[in-house]
């Protein structure tokens, strides 16, 4: 951390300031030489606590601490001034950071920068949506003055509350344009869309509950001419099956309240981003370590911060990832070649079915991570994720039939569980937006979304097919 700071550095200060530098010089040599050369799984499991911080400050805790605690004492005034000067890594107030919310701060960041040869920082936020807010804000500051002309421009096929935050709050509330992209392949249409004006541009892949995708690499090669950074809610895939960081993206939001904490024992998010970014904002802390500068800065004063108890929970979920999304994405395919062949379905979206329009763009980007190094598979493999869509024959009546049958499967605006839920997106998730939005979303009325869990894949399917028999 070197924030500038007002004041001088007295003796007494520095003296912890030495001591802290050893300490992060430590910390940086133990992320090189041995947990960026871990797997997925590895880091996944132990992120950066180690035998070391347990022994040492945790009286030898296998799990890393939940501080239920608001602020941090110190040893002297010399301590406390480096501290809140930001010249040495302590978390002060909870508000601000927390020794639990750094370890999911830290996996997390490893999590979505592996594979990427560069650095990667995070910032843990309450949900996904303060995550969404704290990483597009940075962005849609008054340089000049208060009248400029601001705008940003964004995939049209998104989550309801993004779609909510964007027109309402930004467009409505502060006369900042979003500019919606409605087709999300056509990279002609992201470009006419970008103008001198315009700070970021924002994807969500894949898209809720529709499953729109597009070009992460195109579009952040198009932003970076730009010069400005593309923004990835890369909620429905985790890292586990994408890490858009490695394609070029900038800044990841993350809903780590769905596959994250498949438990869904919480709300929570985070904002991942790479270091030095591309922006036309002229501030030098947030180009480069944006997490750090919106921890420190934006939201020190905004305070969606996410709670100690609620981080360690989600690590705790976050361990199995890799293997958790494997077996979701395998039961979601054999649901949903159920589906495709029963006669009662109109139409199924799954990216991993090959008829679906944007499957060989997916294809190209959602690979189950280290499949290669798997016993099991041994070379890499295609994973889809466990969100997928489809409509039941005979429009909303029918739909609603089959939804009210459904015995084991939740009804509930939920995903990302390790048990199967299902929703109709117009009467929930979207139903705010308004039927014009949902349409331009291309959200139909009697859309299902369904989240396979982990049931074994037939006891799904039956449930399943005796809702459909009972809507016939
Ligand atoms: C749920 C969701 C969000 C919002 O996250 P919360 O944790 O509910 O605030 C954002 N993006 C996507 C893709 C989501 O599914």
């Amino acid at each position: 951390m070197s924030f500038e700071s007002e004041g001088d550095i007295t003796e007494g200060m520095q003296r912890y300031i030495d001591v802290n530098n050893r300490y992060l010089a430590d910390r940086d040599r133990y992320i090189q030489e041995v947990v960026k050369k871990w797997k997925f799984d590895t880091i996944a499991v132990h992120g950066l606590y180690t035998v070391k911080d347990a022994i040492e400050d945790y009286q030898g805790s296998i799990i890393e601490p939940i501080f239920m605690s608001t602020a941090q004492a110190f040893r002297d005034s010399d301590e406390m001034a480096a501290a809140l000067a930001y010249k040495i890594p302590a978390w002060c107030y909870s508000r601000i950071a927390n020794p639990s919310t750094y370890y999911y701060e830290w996996t997390l960041a490893l999590l979505e920068g592996y594979g990427y040869d560069g650095e990667t920082s995070c910032c843990s936020t309450s949900s996904g949506m303060a995550a969404i807010m704290t990483a597009v804000q940075p962005f849609l500051k008054v340089q000049k003055d208060v009248h400029e002309t601001r705008n940003f421009v964004a995939t049209v096929q998104c989550y309801g509350g993004t779609y909510q935050q964007f027109t309402k709050r930004f467009m409505q509330e502060h006369n900042i344009e979003c500019r919606w992209v409605l087709d999300a392949t056509d990279l002609d249409e992201w470009a006419s869309k970008i103008d001198r004006h315009t700070r970021f541009l924002y994807g969500e892949l894949p898209s809720n509950p529709q499953l729109g995708f597009f070009d992460i690499k195109a579009v952040a090669d198009l932003a970076h001419s730009h010069n400005i950074p593309l923004i990835v809610d890369s909620t429905i895939a985790t890292p586990a099956l994408l890490r858009p960081i490695c394609h070029g993206a900038d800044i990841v939001v993350q809903s780590a309240t769905k596959s994250l904490t498949s438990s869904g024992f919480g709300v929570c998010g985070a904002v991942i981003a790479r270091k030095n970014l591309i922006t036309t904002i002229d501030d030098d802390q947030l180009k480069s370590d944006f997490s750090l500068y919106i921890k420190y800065q934006q939201n020190r004063d905004f305070g969606p911060n996410l709670h100690p108890m609620q981080a360690v929970m989600t690590l705790n979920d976050m361990r199995t990832l890799r293997s958790k999304m494997d077996l979701l994405s395998r039961n979601s395919m054999k649901v949903a070649r159920f589906l495709e062949t029963h006669p009662q379905i109109e139409s199924v979206q799954y990216l991993g079915l090959p008829n679906h329009p944007r499957h060989e763009l997916a294809q190209k980007y959602l690979w189950l991570v280290d499949a290669e190094f798997d016993e099991q598979y041994g070379k890499p493999v295609n994973r889809y994720g466990h969100l997928l869509s489809f409509c039941v024959k005979g429009g909303m009546e029918k739909t609603r039939v089959f939804f009210d049958n459904l015995q084991r499967i939740w009804r509930a605006t939920d995903l990302g569980r390790i048990k199967s839920v299902a929703t109709i997106p117009a009467i929930s998730t979207h139903q705010q937006q308004g039927s014009e939005a949902r349409q331009l979303a291309n959200i139909p009325a009697h859309l299902v979304r369904l989240c396979v869990g982990a049931e074994h894949p037939d006891d799904t399917i039956s449930d399943l097919d005796q809702a459909l028999h009972a809507a016939r």
